[in-house]
């Protein structure tokens, strides 16, 4: 057996066993995270490293269905550049980045590619990215946040109202996957400012869409209120995360690439890009 069916990680095959993850038509994952700011208790790279180590996991439970690229371990976050050490890309380029990484992928005959993010504000910009692939090559690319897959198991755990940034969940996922580097003695809560129909950093209970400069309403940089975060609480949120991302690879996998019918009575001109 090929080792394109039993490695999960996309960087650790050759060229050839590349040719067979294609032939297995493997689906190919793509983590996209940040490099930011998350309060005086976690380090920098929260994001990246808690959706690549969601990933990860589901390559493990299923190295004959997925391939899982490096993670894309910057975004946009001009928002939180008061704070010392966050690195910002603008969005444009960052669209450009991973529409690269994914028109790669489909070049070399992948159809199906997932898109897996675990920073807000990418939310916007992955949407792009996905739909952009799918309109420019002949691949299908999705995209979807870890996040969403966490949300009900979230919900029976939670002992604080607000999951936004530095929360309980974040804290309560880092403590699960390497507690020695959380500082929980240094865990504040703090909170944005916050209307009717718009906050600071508008969560999406709210209708309006508003993300402030964070230097203007937080000195702390958190966002919620990490203080009963723990260990077990994030064991229960990675294993929602993952089980829920490997029931949609499979519902990804089985997803039928049609034929496009062309409803024009006289020939259209095809040769016309965008
Ligand atoms: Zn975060």
């Amino acid at each position: 057996m090929s080792k394109a069916m039993t490695e999960y990680r996309y960087n650790r095959l050759t060229w050839p066993e590349i040719n067979d993850a294609i032939a297995a038509q493997k689906l190919v994952i793509l983590p996209t995270g940040s490099t930011e700011q998350h309060g005086p208790h976690l380090p920098l790279d929260v994001d990246v490293f808690l959706c690549e180590s969601v990933c990860l996991e589901v390559g493990r439970r299923a190295p004959d269905k997925v391939l899982v690229l490096p993670p894309v371990a910057y975004g946009l976050n001009l928002h939180h550049i008061d704070f010392p050490g966050t690195i910002h890309i603008e969005p444009e380029v960052f669209i450009a980045f991973c529409l690269n990484i994914t028109k790669s992928v489909a070049y070399h005959g992948f159809q199906k590619i997932l898109i897996v993010n675990g920073h807000g504000s990418n939310g916007p910009l992955i949407d792009l990215v996905a739909r952009k692939t799918v309109l420019e090559t002949p691949s299908l690319c999705f995209a979807t946040t870890y996040f969403w897959f966490l949300l009900d198991e979230f919900q029976k755990i939670r002992e604080t109202p607000v999951m936004a940034h530095a929360d309980e969940f974040e804290t309560s996922l880092y403590l699960y996957l390497a507690a020695d580097r959380v500082q929980m003695d240094k865990a504040v809560e703090d909170n944005d400012r916050m209307g009717k129909y718009v906050s600071s950093d508008s969560t999406p209970n709210y209708p309006v869409r508003f993300n402030d400069y964070w230097g203007r309403w937080t000195r702390t940089g958190v966002h919620g209120d990490p203080r009963p975060a723990t260990a077990e609480k994030g064991r229960r949120l990675f294993e929602a995360a993952v089980t829920g991302l490997l029931e949609l690879v499979d519902e990804l996998r089985r997803w039928p690439i049609e034929e496009r019918a062309d409803m024009h009575r006289l020939p259209a001109a095809k040769s016309i890009r965008w």
